[in-house]
């Protein structure tokens, strides 16, 4: 039995990226500089947010990687202030960590389809129906979700996680994203039911226009973030997070690169490859029936007007109830010192 998502269309957002001439994008980047040292605070941002925001994250001694050293950095980060660009699940789950620090974001507004897809009152539900499984979260949902799971995963750690369950014998719930599960079940052979959740930038990449894609273009190898479909993820020479996708982008002799993934991640790419031809898999096009066309609308967000405004105003700060809090910290704390108990360091690609 699967659980149904209950995400509605309407719930997803247009697209919009802050356009910005020269000058003022360049007034704004120094404005939130002085901010962010006034106010001892660090970015910490995500691959799929806008190029500026992540070369301004790492000028000033931020951070930028994925959801799983996001949370690594801001766990053990000095700084009294967080500023997390990126979606909201990855602020609370910083405020979980770190509920004496101040954590802002650039909007409050920056939802995940998968996130409002997995409502925890109805994941409670289907948690007390199948009370016989291990509860396994993906990192992109609620704190309210979280606080009833025993473990939280990431893309790059859910693989090891859940192989490392099933060799105890326990049978996993997993929720939301069920191509992300799917995956995991194949990877693991574990026993998996599967909440009915998905990304709507992932869902989107097409199996069919991919292997006319690779016809066209025969010496493209093809990467795939595993919150993509079946039919995507198996036309793939490479599956990873998205430090891991960018991490190969740099080690792989291919010269040119098929990307399913939001194309935000270009950036990085294009940096530590900069003569490897990168191409963004297939979407349904600029049509009707394509809603982010390989953009995450929620990432979009974060633009640079929004970040200064959260450091001018208090209007976008984090908060998570204490109870639930408590309750979410201990899937998430699981994870870290899972992957410290395997020698996992931070490998963001912060160098490139
Ligand atoms: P990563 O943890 O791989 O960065 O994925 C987060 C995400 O939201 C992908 O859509
Ligand atoms: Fe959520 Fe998909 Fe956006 Fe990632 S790309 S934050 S999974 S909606």
């Amino acid at each position: 039995m699967n659980e149904t998502s209950i995400l509605q269309s309407e719930n997803i957002p247009p697209t919009n990226r802050e356009i910005l001439n020269k000058e003022d994008k360049k007034a704004l980047c120094e404005e939130v500089v002085a901010l962010l040292a006034e106010q001892g605070a660090v970015l910490v941002a995500h691959y799929y947010t806008d190029a500026e925001i992540q070369i301004l994250a790492e000028k000033v001694g931020g951070y930028v990687s994925d959801s799983l050293d996001m949370a690594r950095f801001g766990f053990y980060s000095e700084a009294e202030t967080l500023v997390v660009a990126g979606v909201r699940f990855m602020g609370e789950t910083a405020k979980i960590l770190n509920p004496d620090k101040r954590i802002i974001m650039p909007t409050l507004k920056a939802d995940c389809s998968l996130d409002l897809g997995c409502p925890p009152e109805r994941f409670k539900s289907f948690c007390e129906n199948n009370k016989d499984r291990t509860v396994v979260v993906y990192a992109n949902t609620s704190a309210a979700v979280k606080a009833n799971a025993d473990w939280m995963v990431t893309s790059g750690s859910a693989v090891e996680v859940v192989t490392h369950l099933a060799s105890r014998g326990e049978k996993i719930l997993w929720a939301p994203d069920k191509y992300l599960g799917d995956y995991v079940r194949e990877q693991s052979g574990a026993d998996m039911l599967l909440w009915n959740g998905a990304c709507v930038v992932h869902e989107e990449f097409k199996s069919n226009e991919l292997e006319e894609m690779r016809i066209a273009k025969p010496n493209a190898v093809v990467l795939a973030h595993p919150e993509s479909p079946r039919g995507v993820v198996t036309q793939a020479d490479f599956v990873g997070s998205t430090s891991a996708l960018i991490e190969f982008v740099g080690s792989t002799s291919a010269e040119e690169l098929i990307v399913a993934t939001d194309k935000g991640i270009f950036h990085k790419m294009s940096l530590v490859a900069p003569q490897k031809k990168l191409y963004l898999a297939p979407t349904a096009g600029e049509s009707a029936t394509c809603r982010s066309c390989g953009e995450c609308p929620w990432m979009a967000m974060n633009s640079l007007t929004a970040l200064r405004n959260s450091l001018l105003n208090s209007d976008s700060e984090i908060f998570v109830e204490e109870d639930i809090a408590t309750k979410a910290r201990l899937p998430i704390k699981r994870l870290l010192e899972f992957t410290a108990s395997r020698g996992q360091v931070m490998y963001g690609n912060n160098d490139a």
